[in-house]
């Protein structure tokens, strides 16, 4: 890579560069590249993948039917690879994007093991220059970051991590050569998605197992299983139909249901007799769990429609945990089901019916400081361990742009315009920052629809956008601050009229201290998304930015 040896005038060394060989990333340089662009991804990691690089805990696994959670925009691609499961595990997913990387001849255009440190933008070029952790400078017109919504991993502010002589583990960071757990007393900090399905996957491996749970999640039944041959090539018949229902959809990009391609109903909770409901909560529950959210239209604005979901969900947590005292302590208390990212669980529910594993509730005796042998609970209570995970999420949305340091138009630092809430257009660009874009990011569809997806429409706006750039001869684009005004306005009133703020959870910004309180993701479905992106182009021109010559 060449150094920053180059007059101001000179052309910059690419068209763009996109930070980041995730999903996203990897769309986006196939894209940029077949329509001419010259283009260079700088990733972090040793190889592809992203967030299936980087999670290869034990038991990592997609919750979105993986002949959906894959890329749409080549049927050549879908109707080519073979999903071994209907939810695919962390390795699978891995393998599919290599798979993806080398049929389109991506790595060509990837520098591995480069970690952005800074972005600046250059006014008077309108250029940024990007410097890595090595010391290298690169610069590119335009600046496209797939940095990943759930990357920049969270550490509770425990004092005494340094201190611990047993084996330390992130499970946003799972060492590439694995952790050797076998027969070891091993303590998992707690009990979001990551640790439910991390428990049973190594419980039968360890010699104990202690989950120091603060808060309880709602755990749905995955129902997971080698996929089906019949159903594969039914599904692979009517892809194109799939695709446009996706793109459709309301909530999360789940429209198969029962094997059958179904929206989310609309029908009311109260609409229908509770023999029908439990019926319906019924099957949903049978098929993969995590569906029920889709029942009824009302669960996640009407309390007492969401209530009656519930109690159903109680029943089955106790019906599966052998100690009324266990289950109580897993049973959420403090926010209704799907107002906090629901996990889909595969015997995590079952797993604290084993000997070897103990519930410690770390809520009324939360944990002091971590020891040289274990960790200290406030009571004084001490838990000897030799093997230390910490599954306590992500700095979400919004951390994998923050650490890195980055400044717009006049020096400004997207970190400290954000720092009492994000700003953004669509959650694709920000105002002051002209010429970058952010892929699956703060407040787009992101957590509440399906990544591929999202990053998938993301990277063609962005083309239509760099390509109404140049037919009008423009240098660089950023939104009004109108635009955004409006935007971030809507992303919050539309989820104000939900449950959703009743959770302090990661989706409102709450796991992190210090970080505004702010939903983190759009949460008025894909259609209505796109249909405002698309409203942003009018006529032809870009009515929602400024451009300038
Ligand atoms: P998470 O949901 O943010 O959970 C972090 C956990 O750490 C919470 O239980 C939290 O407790 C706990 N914690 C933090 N600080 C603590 C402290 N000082 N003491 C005790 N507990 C503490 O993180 P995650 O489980 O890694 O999941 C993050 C997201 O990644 C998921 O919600 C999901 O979107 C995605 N994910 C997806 C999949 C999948 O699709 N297959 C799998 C895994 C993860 P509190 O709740 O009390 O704060």
């Amino acid at each position: 890579m060449p150094a920053d040896t180059r007059s101001p005038g000179a052309a910059p060394d690419h068209d763009v560069i996109v930070v980041g060989a995730g999903f996203a990333g990897l769309n986006a340089l196939h894209h940029f590249r077949a329509n001419g662009l010259r283009c260079v991804v700088l990733e972090a990691g040793s190889g592809v993948g992203g967030t299936w690089y980087w999670n290869r805990y034990p038991g990592a696994r997609v919750d979105i039917e993986s002949l959906e959670y894959s890329y749409a925009f080549s049927d050549e691609l879908q109707q080519e690879w073979t999903w071994p499961e209907r939810y695919s595990e962390q390795p699978d997913v891995l393998r599919y994007l290599e798979w993806v990387a080398d049929r389109l001849d991506l790595r060509r255009d990837i520098e591995f093991d480069t970690r952005l440190i800074s972005a600046i933008f250059d006014e008077q070029a309108k250029r940024w220059t990007v410097t890595t952790a090595d010391g290298r400078r690169l610069t590119a017109r335009f600046c496209v970051m797939a940095v990943g919504f759930l990357s920049a991993t969270h550490w509770p502010d425990i004092p005494g991590f340094a201190r611990f002589e047993g084996e330390l583990v992130h499970t946003g960071a799972w060492p590439q050569a694995g952790v050797d757990l076998t027969g070891r007393r091993v303590g998992v900090i707690g009990a979001g998605a990551t640790t439910v399905q991390l428990v049973p996957r190594i419980a039968p491996q360890t010699g104990h197992l202690t989950v120091f749970q603060r808060t309880p999640n709602w755990c749905f039944p995955m129902n997971n299983m080698p996929m089906p041959a019949e159903y594969e090539s039914r599904v692979k018949a009517i892809y194109p139909q799939i695709r446009r229902h996706e793109h459709e959809v309301r909530g999360a990009g789940v429209v198969l249901v029962g094997f059958e391609v179904r929206l989310p109903s609309d029908t009311k909770v109260f609409d229908v007799s509770a023999e029908e409901r439990e019926r319906e909560y019924e099957a949903r529950w049978a098929d993969c769990a995590l569906h029920v959210g889709g029942s009824f239209g009302d669960l996640l604005t009407d309390q007492d429609a969401n209530d009656t979901l519930r109690d159903f969900i109680e029943r089955k947590i106790r019906s599966i945990v052998d100690d009324p005292g266990v289950a109580e302590l897993l049973i959420p208390k403090n926010h209704p089901p799907f107002t906090r990212r629901p996990c889909g669980e595969a015997g995590y529910y079952a797993a604290f019916n084993r000997e070897n594993v103990s519930l410690v509730d770390v809520a009324t005796d939360p944990i002091a400081e971590i020891t040289a042998h274990g960790l200290r609970l406030e009571s004084g209570e001490e838990h000897e361990l030799d093997v230390l995970i910490s599954a306590t999420g992500f700095d979400a949305g919004t951390g994998g742009l923050t650490r890195i340091d980055i400044r717009g138009r006049a020096g400004a630092s997207l970190k400290d315009a954000w720092a009492s809430g994000a700003r953004t257009h669509l959650g694709m660009m920000s105002s002051g920052f002209p010429n970058m874009f952010f892929l699956n990011a703060v407040q787009s569809p992101s957590a509440f629809f399906s990544p591929p997806l999202l990053g998938d429409y993301q990277v063609r706006y962005i083309v239509r956008i760099i390509d109404q750039l140049d037919a009008t001869g423009s240098a660089a684009i950023e939104p009004t601050s109108d635009a955004e005004e409006a935007w971030v306005g809507h992303v919050n009133d539309v989820v104000n009229a939900t449950l959703l703020p009743q959770a302090n959870s990661w989706w409102m910004g709450a796991n992190i201290p210090g970080k505004p309180r702010q939903v983190v993701a759009y949460a008025g479905g894909f259609g209505e998304y796109r249909r405002r992106a698309e409203a942003a182009f009018d006529e032809g021109g870009l009515r929602e930015f400024v451009l300038v010559r």
